[in-house]
C-alpha cells in the first residue's frame, strides 16, 4: 500500500463530506514519524513507528515484521488504524510500526533481540497512555511479551499496557484469539436483521485466523457454510460442510482441499457462488471490477483488509450488494485488544463471556451508528463508514482547539 493511495481516497471523502484545506492537510499528515537502525548479529535493519492521530485516545496500531516494509507503507497503515479506531468507537487513535527484515532468515534469539532492539530505539515515544503496539504481519503474542518485558525493564516500572496482543500468562485478553472473525459475525448478524435476509449459505475465502473462526461461528449459530478455500484452492458441498471435520483435515494435511466430501473449486469460482454471504478473509484485491458483477451473494462480509477494489466497489453497490467495509468487520481484533489495555491499566481480568457481551455491544453499537447514516444517504455503506471516521477525528481534533 502507498501513502499516494491515502492522499486520493481523501481527495475523495474530502469532496463527500465537505472538507477544508485545513482538515484534509491534518488528516493527510501523521503527526510524528520515528525511525531508526536496528543491529542485529552485524546486519542492519530499517525500523519506523508512525504515530497518525492521537485526537481521539493514544495512537494504536500493530508492528510488522517484513522485507517488504518501508516508511511509505507504515504511514498508509497508521492512517488506516486512525479510520479503524474512529470506526470501532474506542477511545483509541492510528498508529503503525514495522521493520524490515524477513524473519524467517533469523534465528528465535535473532528475532527477540531485534524485537528489543526496537523497544529501546522507541520507549520514549510509546507508553500505556501514548502509543499501544500489537501484532501485525509476522508479530506473534510471544514477541510482544518480550517488548512488554523490554519496556518495563527500560521505564523501571510495570506496564503491562504498552502493548496489546500479549499471550494470557503475560497480561492478554481472553477471546483475542477469535475476536475478528466473531466480531465480524456480530455486525453480519446485525445487517442481515435490517435488510431482512433469513437465507444463510456461506462461502469463506481464507482459512486462516479469521477464516476459519469465521466458518467455526457461523456454523455454531446454524449458517449453511457450503465453500471454504486456502492458498492451495477450494471446496463446496452445498448440503453444508462439517467445519469440525475440515479444522482437522487442515490441521493434518496442510489444506483444505483435502476434505473428502465436496467437489474441488478455485479460490475464483468461489468468490462467485450462489450464496447469501460472501466472507473474503485471505488476500487484498479478489473483488475486482472484472469479477465483481457475477458476485451472488446478498452482503459481503471484509474480514480480510482490502479485498475489494475501488471500481469493484461500485458494481457491488449498483448490484444492491451490502458490503460491510473491513475497518468495521474486522475491528473486532482492535476492540478486544482495547479490552486488553483497559483489562491491564485496571489490572482485572474479564471472563470470556464478560469480553464477548461487552465486543458484541461495541460492534453492534458500532454498526448502528454507520446505519442512520446510510439509511437514506446517496452513497454506499462503505463511504458512510469512512465518513463518520473521519468526522469523529476531526471533531475530536476540534474539541480540543487543534482544528
Ligand atoms: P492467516 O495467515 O491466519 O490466514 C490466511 C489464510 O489465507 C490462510 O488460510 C491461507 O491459506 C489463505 N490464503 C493465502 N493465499 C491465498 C490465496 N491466494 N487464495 C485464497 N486463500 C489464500 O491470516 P489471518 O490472520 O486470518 O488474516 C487474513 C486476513 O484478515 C488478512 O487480510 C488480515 O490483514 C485480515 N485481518 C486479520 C486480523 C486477525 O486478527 N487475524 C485482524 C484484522 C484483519
Amino acid at each position: 500500500m502507498e501513502y499516494a493511495s491515502i492522499i486520493n481516497f481523501l481527495e475523495k471523502i474530502g469532496k463527500i463530506a465537505n472538507l477544508d484545506e485545513a482538515e484534509l492537510e491534518l488528516l493527510k499528515t501523521p503527526q510524528h514519524i520515528h525511525q531508526a537502525e536496528l543491529e542485529v548479529s552485524g546486519k542492519k535493519y530499517p525500523a519506523f513507528r508512525v504515530q497518525h492521530n492521537n485526537a481521539r485516545g493514544p495512537f494504536k496500531g500493530g508492528i510488522r515484521f517484513h522485507p517488504e516494509v518501508n516508511l511509505d507503507e507504515v504511514k498508509a497503515l497508521a492512517f488506516w488504524m486512525s479510520l479503524k479506531t474512529a470506526t470501532a468507537d474506542i477511545p483509541l487513535g492510528g498508529g503503525k510500526g514495522g521493520i524490515t527484515v524477513n524473519p524467517k532468515e533469523l534465528s528465535k534469539e535473532e528475532i527477540e533481540e531485534l524485537s528489543r532492539a526496537y523497544v529501546k530505539a522507541f520507549y520514549k515515544v510509546i507508553g500505556p497512555q501514548v502509543d499501544i503496539p500489537a501484532p501485525d504481519v509476522y508479530t506473534t503474542p510471544e514477541i510482544m511479551a518480550w517488548i512488554r518485558d523490554e519496556y518495563e525493564k527500560l521505564v523501571g516500572e510495570k506496564a503491562p499496557g504498552v502493548i496489546t496482543g500479549k499471550p494470557i500468562e503475560a497480561g492478554g485478553s481472553l477471546v483475542r484469539d477469535i475476536a475478528t472473525a466473531l466480531g465480524g459475525v456480530y455486525v453480519l448478524e446485525e445487517a442481515m436483521k435490517k435488510i431482512g435476509l433469513s437465507e444463510k449459505t456461506v462461502a469463506v475465502q481464507g482459512f486462516g485466523n479469521a477464516g476459519m473462526n469465521a466458518a467455526k461461528l457461523l456454523a455454531e449459530r446454524g449458517f449453511n457454510v457450503v465453500a471454504v478455500s486456502d492458498s492451495k484452492g477450494g471446496i463446496l458441498n452445498n448440503n453444508g460442510l462439517n467445519i469440525g471435520e475440515l479444522i482437522k483435515t487442515k490441521s493434518e494435511t496442510g489444506s483444505v482441499v483435502n476434505y473428502s466430501d465436496a467437489e474441488k473449486i478455485s479460490n475464483a469460482e468461489l468468490l462467485e457462488l450462489d450464496v447469501a454471504v460472501l466472507v473474503p478473509s485471505a488476500l487484498a484485491n479478489v473483488i475486482t471490477a472484472e469479477n465483481a458483477g457475477n458476485v451472488k451473494a446478498k452482503v459481503v462480509v471484509e474480514l480480510a483488509n482490502g479485498p475489494t477494489t475501488s471500481g469493484a466497489d461500485e458494481i457491488l453497490h449498483s448490484n444492491n450488494v451490502l458490503v460491510l467495509p473491513d475497518i468495521l468487520a474486522n475491528a473486532g481484533g482492535v476492540t478486544v485488544s482495547y479490552f486488553e489495555w483497559l483489562q491491564n491499566n485496571e489490572d482485572y481480568y474479564w471472563d470470556a463471556e464478560t469480553v464477548k457481551t461487552k465486543l458484541k455491544e461495541k460492534m453492534i453499537s458500532a454498526f448502528e451508528q454507520i446505519w442512520q447514516k446510510y439509511s437514506g444517504s446517496e452513497h454506499d455503506f462503505r463511504t458512510n463508514t469512512y465518513v463518520l471516521a473521519v468526522k469523529k477525528i476531526l471533531d475530536a481534533e476540534r474539541a480540543r482547539g487543534r482544528l
